[in-house]
């Protein structure tokens, strides 16, 4: 088997998320083999060093052993069962431990089995509480500008990523959209938190005015990923937080994302001191191997919706694959990892390096920043560095730094103009140089 016999048959059968697939009658697909650490090989023995983690995912490295023996024990001995009416030590296992580790109101797992799957449980679940508990009148939700909570038509709806969300507009529930504090719009000489809290004078009027009908806010705690890796300040989500509690309105942390050390603390919302009323999780949940999600949420929702069977209050919702046990064992083991190799701690040098590695771009004349939130770097190339007015999209600078660092063994996935890393955890030192030279050598013959 070689590269280009696998493409051929891949072309044949296969359509692509995310893809225009006519881009590949030019662009290269990439067949993998095999991973291990932060690298992929592709069926030639080219390696590509995976600076995304894989959309995201991966945590500890590809093919880690402590998370694929967890998954080969737990293969032999339960594959799957339902979850209504049974239960397994996996899910038992982990949901005790995603509680004790997560914001300390949140007291309750409901498993799904991917991220969007979550955003809709969310959704669903508080627009059922507030029914539950006789304010039929809230059934709408507040989100921010440029926010991402997956694909499914309820996500899609509170997500503002005009590139996803326009064609399917007809099909959406309408929102209320709050602008984003993101912290590249801020003022020459504004600090982030400066601007984060200005911006939230207008999610304060939001709530003012629509607090009757409104479930929810739902943010993506400290960086909009899919809007391009924007950042802002805690001081925002501490504001929210004070802000539902007056208004009463639930808010949903959707941490699909950002959860799991990505911000340099396990879960965002810590570095606000804030217990969101829903906490969504996934991606880096297992380590980056197998689908699986969660919703966390208070002993006060869960208690809205106990009551006898026929008072038809019961949340009676469901994914087949639900908190699948081979899922739960490499969630169990990917936890295992955090807690005994002290990754959080170790995190903070790998976030410097990361930080550092790329900090002479800040000069670059198409450079509009380059910014950082924990394990997460982001370069914006721009068209003019004064005003920041931006290349226009048509012309795919992000394309061309993709292809230079495929062409040099670094899976780079540029969002529209923004290069961005966001490895798993071991990668080392040698590794973020590597990857930075090639990030830069991609952004110097893009911005030509
Ligand atoms: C990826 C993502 C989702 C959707 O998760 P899927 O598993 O792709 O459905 C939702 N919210 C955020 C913030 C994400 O980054």
């Amino acid at each position: 088997m070689n590269n280009s016999s696998l493409l051929k048959r891949d072309l044949a059968v296969l359509w692509h998320p995310c893809t225009q697939m006519k881009d590949h009658e030019t662009l290269p697909l990439v067949p993998i083999h095999s991973g291990k650490g932060v690298w992929l090989k592709d069926y030639e023995d080219k390696k590509y060093l995976d600076a995304v983690s894989s959309w995201w995912v991966n945590l500890f490295g590809h093919s880690n052993p402590k998370i694929s023996n967890a998954i080969k024990n737990q293969v032999d001995t339960l594959e799957h069962v339902l979850l209504a009416g049974f239960s397994h030590e996996p899910a038992i296992s982990l949901a005790e431990k995603l509680i004790d580790i997560s914001p300390p109101s949140l007291q309750r797992c409901f498993y799904a089995d991917n991220g969007s799957s979550a955003v809709e449980a969310a959704l669903k679940m508080s627009y059922h509480y507030w029914l539950n508990t006789g304010k039929e009148k809230k059934t709408k939700f507040i989100t921010l500008s440029n926010s991402y909570h997956g694909e499914t038509l309820g996500a899609l709806a509170v997500g503002d990523v005009a590139l996803y969300k326009k064609t399917y507009k007809p099909l959406l529930m309408e929102c209320i959209v709050v602008p984003s504090p993101d912290c590249y719009e801020r003022d020459e000489g504004q600090s982030w938190e400066e601007h984060s809290e200005k911006m939230f004078q207008q999610m304060e009027k939001a709530l003012a005015k629509h607090a009757d009908e409104t479930c929810a806010v739902i943010i993506e705690p400290l960086i909009q990923c899919a809007g391009n890796m924007r950042m802002y300040d805690p001081i925002y989500i501490k504001l929210l937080r004070e802000a539902c509690d007056k208004y009463n309105v639930h808010l949903i942390a959707d941490e699909i994302a950002v959860g799991f050390g990505r911000t340099g603390t396990m879960f965002a919302c810590e570095q606000a001191d804030v217990s969101p009323d829903y906490m969504c999780l996934s991606k880096g949940i297992t380590g980056g191997y197998l689908p699986l999600s969660v919703v966390l949420t208070t002993d006060q929702i869960y208690q809205a919706f106990y009551d006898d069977y026929e008072n038809l209050t019961a949340f009676l919702h469901s994914h087949s694959y639900t908190g699948n046990p081979i899922a739960c064992a490499a969630a169990l083991a990917t936890l295992d990892i955090f807690e005994k190799e002290n990754i959080i701690e170790k995190n903070k040098f790998l976030a410097e390096k990361l930080g550092s590695s790329v900090a002479d771009l800040q000069d670059h004349p198409n450079i509009g920043e380059v910014r950082q939130t924990g394990m997460v770097v982001a370069m914006e190339m721009c068209k003019n560095k004064k005003t920041k007015e931006p290349f226009p999209w048509q012309e795919r600078r992000g394309l061309k730094v993709y292809l230079h660092g495929l062409e040099n063994g670094v899976l780079l996935r540029p969002l529209g103009n923004v290069v961005y890393f966001m490895p798993p955890y071991v990668i080392t030192n040698d590794e973020i140089d590597l990857m930075a030279s090639v990030a830069k050598s991609g952004i110097e013959i893009a911005v030509r």
